[in-house]
């Protein structure tokens, strides 16, 4: 599973970095740094826990580009929802990534 974690995430007209911290305070599981590209994920989480954190980082980051400007509780929720489908979907969602 942690090689899962992707270590670079092609963005819209950039490319973030993905890494793993120590540095994060002990209630954070992610965060994204806008300014220099980069998500940092906590490795105090298991990898399950880390790439749904990797998915509510991504919703941040179109919300942040779209400027929709959703709540924290709103990205959660986004967070949840997806990654639930996904794991009840989920020979449909690896045909979508093939088919793409
Ligand atoms: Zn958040």
């Amino acid at each position: 599973m942690k090689d899962s974690i992707p270590t670079k995430i092609i963005g819209f007209g950039e490319t973030l970095t993905v890494e793993l911290t120590d540095a994060l305070s002990s209630e954070t599981l992610g965060h994204i740094d806008y300014t220099n590209q980069v998500i940092r994920l906590s490795e105090q989480y298991n990898s399950k826990t880390q790439l749904s954190t990797l998915i509510h980082e991504l919703i941040h980051y179109v919300d942040h580009f779209s400027g929709m400007g959703l709540e924290e509780n709103k990205i959660e929720a986004m967070e949840n929802g997806l990654v639930a489908l996904m794991k009840l979907n989920k020979q449909f969602f690896k045909n979508i990534i093939e088919g793409l």
